[in-house]
């Protein structure tokens, strides 16, 4: 997980400014405080779990009480031996009294010993049992709401490891429910299946050229139109509904996989970017087509032609879990894109009226970058999604 993640995505503080361990005080009231990494880790795979429970705080060893040993029976079942071929650790390494599930403040005071590790060991995967190993892991590069574990389990998370959130034994011990059971297996095979580290990421927001002079935005949008290729198109506005009285476009992204272009929405390339989406040379993609479908309307009087691909509804037909459609979260689990919204994303939400947000207060520069990433990370998505359901492009 060390240095594969472009830094400037990456929200260390996070880390670095948490109290040394220690201070939440677990390890007054265990038998065996701050309990050691366990395994070979023969397979390069790192499975955290909640906190020790009652007999691993008493024998000293993670995974030996039951959810343990429950672990371990699905791991044998697809020729896997926990010990031989993991490492374990926890979310929180010193019991919680009573078996407590620990809280978040317990969970960010003992993320720096889960990084150490991961920093120590550099697994090519990490497997992640229940909400609070997920909270543990996750939380640097997802500033939003976690939501339930629902939403999280199953996917291959490329964040330098491949990170693989699955259920906590002792939840499916409790449910008895055998899909879940079934589940869990799927997930754990295919992080042990995981033959290499995900691919190595560039900054996505060095692939975005954010362009100000109306001549050169016109000529850059003119020769994609030229190209005839497939375009996402994606307006950042001052509301959702086009037919609100103030309602603006503030500025536009383009990308054909090729070239992302960044610009605000001014002169002469309103017209362009208008000509563009009527022409039948190209395919449009978008993430909710329905938005630049309505704002293209209001502005121009006519639709977008050749619409192409919808990366919100291929989400939703691939995965219909609530919770996944919104591009930032898929961005995340698809592309390993930690969340890159945090400064623009204050000004593009409503305001208390309901009806305005305040882009016209953000930096513009800020702006146009967030919008040219989203641009090009929905070309690079459909793309998956379009190899996810069997098209050979
Ligand atoms: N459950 C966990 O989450 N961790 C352990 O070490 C044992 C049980």
């Amino acid at each position: 997980m060390k240095g594969l993640i472009p830094d400037s995505l990456v929200h260390r503080e996070v880390a670095s400014s948490l109290p040394r361990c220690g201070l939440c005080g677990l390890y007054k009231t265990c038998r065996s405080p701050k309990m050691p990494v366990y395994g070979r880790g023969g397979k390069g795979v790192l499975v955290v779990g909640e906190a020790p429970g009652e007999t691993e705080d008493e024998k000293g060893r993670p995974f030996i009480g039951k959810a343990g040993q429950y672990l371990r029976q699905a791991l044998r079942e697809i020729g896997v031996d926990l010990d031989r071929d993991a490492w374990t650790t926890n979310a929180v390494i010193c019991r919680p009294p009573k078996n407590k599930t620990p809280d978040s403040r317990q969970i960010s005071y003992c993320r720096p010993n889960l990084q150490a590790v991961l920093e120590k060991y550099e697994p090519q995967v990490v497997v992640t049992l229940g909400k609070s190993a997920l909270e543990s892991v996750i939380t640097p590069y997802w500033t939003g709401d976690l939501g339930g574990l629902e939403r999280w389990t199953g996917w291959t998370i490329p964040l330098g490891a491949w990170i693989c959130p699955t259920y906590h034994p002792s939840y499916l011990l409790r449910m008895r429910n055998p899909l879940m059971d079934r589940e869990f297996r799927t997930h754990l095979r295919r992080a042990f299946g995981k033959k290499a580290p995900p691919p190595q990421k560039a900054n996505p927001a060095e692939g975005v050229e954010l362009i100000w002079d109306e001549s050169e935005i016109v000529k850059a949008i003119k020769a994609m139109d030229r190209e005839g290729g497939i375009v996402v198109v994606d307006y950042e506005t001052n509301t959702i509904k086009p037919d609100w009285p103030k309602a603006t476009i503030h500025s536009c992204a383009l990308s054909d996989g090729r070239r992302t272009i960044s610009f605000p929405w001014i002169g002469r390339a309103i017209a362009a970017t208008g000509k563009l989406l009527t022409s039948s040379q190209t395919r449009k993609i978008a993430h909710n087509l329905k938005f630049e479908e309505r704002w293209t309307l209001a502005t121009f009087g006519h639709g977008v032609r050749n619409w192409w691909w919808d990366t919100m509804i291929a989400t939703h037909c691939l995965d219909n879990r609530p919770g996944i459609c919104g591009l930032k979260f898929q961005a995340l689990v698809r592309l390993g894109v930690p969340s890159y919204n945090t400064a623009i994303e204050p000004f593009l939400s409503a305001t208390s009226n309901g009806v305005y947000n305040r882009i016209h207060l953000a930096d513009a520069r800020q702006l146009l970058t967030y919008g040219g990433i989203d641009a090009l990370l929905e070309y690079r998505l459909a793309m998956l999604q379009r190899r996810d359901f069997g098209y050979e492009d």
